[in-house]
């Protein structure tokens, strides 16, 4: 699905065209193009063949069915991570990639340990969404919240990821509201000064693991270039162009940054940020570092609340089907 060939049909059409392929593609959430009875045959066969539907996907399940994990093999033979995650409250999201692989190799993560192959097209983006919509339309329910936290760093390929989202929010199509949109990055100040003009209304995740920048450092290779100082200055800007309140993601590693002073520094270092709350994280282990104690964990948790810092752990979802966060890497060809 490269969505300039379904631009390119449509110069050609009557305007009301677009409308009536937006709502088969996003609404009725059609699977080949022989079910957008709507359309003369010829314009469906020209699109069959220039903006072909089909998804190519394996699909795992946990055990406990609140997970599922889509294996997407994209045209060039490729294949990435998509991850649908369905909470008690009726919430469905999807986490999605933003690229196959990812160049910053964090130490502790499955997908910065298989490198970097290439950026994803806003399409190939979408169609992670569209996939799960599609398999959830069979129990009438839908997706409510898309998070850019599979594989790869969204604010190295940010043009396909604003794109993406263009895409999805579009009322006469997906019609999923700003809100319901959320990126996590590394720290890129560029992308999250970008994003506070763009896009206002979509929820900022910042993965910051560790409250200086000698740990930071240590497990995150591009810290070095941006420093939290940096990091904490672009989000006050962020913060007080969109008035919302950034999540900032700390995964839990023994020995690493678990101790109780890193928790007193994380405290200290928060208070520049005016609105926020911290995320905690169990790691689930994929290389060579170990998830904390809970204990540990609970008391690292009372030193921050302590200090007055509001606080949300994170349910681990899909850990059986190596779906977790962290947990995103192609292993097989
Ligand atoms: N590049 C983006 C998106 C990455 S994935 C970013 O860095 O934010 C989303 C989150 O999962 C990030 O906070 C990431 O640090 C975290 N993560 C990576 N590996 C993990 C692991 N093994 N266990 C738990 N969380 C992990």
């Amino acid at each position: 699905m490269h969505i300039k060939n379904l631009y390119e049909i449509l110069k050609n059409e009557p305007k009301y065209r677009e409308k009536q392929i937006k709502t088969a593609i996003f609404q009725k959430l059609i699977e080949d193009w022989s079910e957008a009875t709507t359309l003369p045959l010829v314009l469906r066969e020209k699109l069959k063949k220039e903006f072909d539907l089909s998804i190519r996907a394996k699909t795992f399940f946990s055990n406990d069915k609140k997970t599922a994990k889509a294996l997407i093999r994209l045209n060039d033979g490729l294949a990435i991570e998509a991850v649908l995650m369905r909470h008690e409250d009726n919430r469905n999201t999807v986490c999605v990639s933003s690229q196959v692989g990812c160049p910053l190799k964090c130490a502790f993560c499955a997908t910065g340990q298989m490198g970097f192959k290439r950026n994803l097209d806003a399409m190939e983006i979408v169609e992670q969404v569209l996939f799960f919509a599609r398999y959830l339309k069979k129990t009438q329910k839908k997706i409510t919240n898309v998070v850019f936290m599979g594989m790869g760093e969204p604010f190295l390929n940010i043009d396909n990821v604003f794109e993406a989202i263009k895409i999805l929010n579009d009322k006469e199509g997906f019609n999923l509201g700003m809100r319901h949109f959320s990126i996590s990055t590394i720290g890129i100040i560029e992308g999250i000064n970008e994003l506070a003009g763009w896009g206002p209304k979509i929820n900022l995740a910042v993965s910051l693991h560790a409250p200086n920048d000698k740990i930071r450092a240590e497990i995150i290779p591009i810290a070095q270039k941006y420093p939290m100082e940096e990091i904490i200055k672009a989000l006050k800007n962020y913060i007080k162009k969109t008035n919302r309140r950034v999540m900032i993601e700390y995964i839990m590693m023994k020995g690493i940054n678990d101790s109780l002073d890193c928790a007193a520094e994380l405290a200290e270092a928060m208070k520049k940020i005016p609105l926020f709350f911290v995320n905690l994280i169990a790691y689930n282990q994929t290389g060579a570092f170990r998830a904390s104690e809970s204990l540990q964990i609970k008391k690292f948790r009372e030193v921050l609340e302590k200090k007055g810092i509001s606080i949300t752990q994170r349910y681990k979802f899909g850990q059986d089907i190596d779906a977790a966060c962290g947990q995103l890497a192609v292993k097989s060809r």
